[in-house]
């Protein structure tokens, strides 16, 4: 008899039995799939042992693998772990547990014994509806990325709270003098390039509302412009000597190596983002014309680069002797377990860090070769509105940082001033 959500319950003994061999079966399963998914010997044993735990108290309560619900995990680990008096529990660590059933559950999920996370259904307030409207319009009408659409969605958010809190939304009540007093709150915590971004994402909104009519014209206007941001600092540049250093330090002898050096090359020789690089999958590449094809780009259009050679041959390295067999289509993909899934933009930002570190060099990012690149084309003389093509840059504002355009190198190219003859 087990305490369960409050509720004392004795499942019969015949139920107890039918949900032990559904598990044993399960548990062989998962232990399969651990192993398969590249997991080490000791995360296995560990991660059996903590399943094995789990599936002992479900057993006791009666639960079947495919009668388990969120409760039951959260029961598990916070009521049952701290009071376990099972014998040999195998590791007590919440964390470790919380690891090991998350791969459990997963495991449940493709085996199709579980159903798929069920949508949960929320009840939307007004301010939801309108801050889905308002991105709607972002994304339909304006096209703008993600990113720029969760920032977009949150000042919103932010102004609608600070004004209304719970009460009902009137939308019309909002007037010049509370857009300049949430902007002053706002400036005492935020930084400069976040209170100007905040000031651009409010016209945005305010924006919206008069199009749609719902406020009258003219108040995006009353949202007022805070000082520019200080200029950036130049960007570190890295010279060619120190990029071929660069590229040179990755051990190729070794399938993570091949695939590290074919990542460093797409971002160095491509100058693709973190994000592109990872969306590549093996539809972008196309090998007869030498190009690749990127779908998901900031900018939500397709760019098709040309696939120089060195590139091209250093990811043909890797598909044929360096990528582990995958589910998916994504080029790069984990080598360590979870084995085969699509490398995260973490993971790839991480790499690159610890690259540059490796070779004595200052710990960069993946963006300073995207940089490198765009420095090095422009002083070989490409055009800036060619390298914002490829950089896939929709302004050349945004670009001309990229290229490292010095003041004086301006002046030299200006063309001398006409001396007064007169
Ligand atoms: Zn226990």
């Amino acid at each position: 008899m087990t305490r369960m959500n409050g509720k004392r319950h004795s499942p019969s003994p015949l139920l107890c039995r039918k949900a032990e061999r559904e598990f044993h079966i399960n548990f062989e399963g998962f232990i399969r799939d651990l192993g398969e998914r590249g997991y080490s010997p000791v995360a296995v044993r560990s991660y059996g042992r903590a399943a094995e735990h789990f599936g002992r108290w479900l057993c006791e309560n009666g639960i079947r693998p495919c009668r388990i619900v969120p409760i039951h995990l959260g029961t598990f680990l916070r009521s049952h772990l701290p009071r376990c008096r099972c014998p040999n529990p195998g590791g007590k660590s919440i964390c470790l547990c919380r690891a090991a059933l998350g791969c459990f559950i997963g495991f449940l999920r493709r085996s199709r014994i579980l159903p798929d996370q069920p949508k949960i259904q929320v009840v939307l307030t007004g301010a939801d509806r309108l801050i889905r409207a308002f991105d709607q319009h972002l994304e339909r009408v304006q096209g703008l990325s993600a990113t720029t659409r969760r920032a977009r969605r949150r000042y919103a958010r932010e102004l609608l709270v600070w004004r209304f809190g719970k009460k009902p939304l009137r939308i019309r009540a909002v007037l010049p003098r509370d857009l300049f007093r949430f902007v002053n709150v706002q400036a005492r915590t935020l930084k400069a390039t976040s209170l100007h971004a905040l000031a651009v994402g409010l016209r945005s909104f305010l924006r919206f509302l008069e199009l749609t009519g719902r406020i009258r014209r003219g108040l995006a206007y009353a949202v007022p412009s805070p000082a520019s941001p200080p200029p950036r600092p130049p960007a570190r540049v890295l010279d060619r000597p120190a990029r071929l250093r660069f590229l040179r330090s990755f051990n190729r002898g070794t399938s993570v190596g091949r695939r590290n050096y074919a990542i460093a090359l797409c971002l160095s020789e491509l100058a693709l983002r973190a994000n592109e690089l990872v969306d590549l999958t093996l539809n972008d590449v196309d090998w007869r014309s030498q190009t690749v094809r990127l779908r998901q780009t900031k900018q939500r259009r397709e760019r098709l680069l040309p696939l120089p050679s060195p590139v091209a041959r250093a990811l043909a390295e890797y598909l044929q002797r360096g990528r582990p067999a995958a589910a998916h289509r994504a080029i790069f993909v984990r080598h360590r377990a979870p084995v085969g899934q699509a490398l995260h933009v973490d993971g790839v930002r991480h790499m690159i860090r610890r690259a540059f570190a490796t070779c004595g060099m200052e710990a960069m990012g993946p963006h300073t070769l995207r940089q490198a690149w765009a420095t090095a084309a422009y002083r070989r003389g490409t055009g800036l509105k060619l390298i914002a093509d490829i950089l896939g840059h929709r302004s050349l504002d945004t670009t001309a940082p990229y290229t490292q355009v010095h003041i004086e190198e301006l002046r030299q190219a200006a063309l001398p001033w006409p001396r007064n003859r007169a």
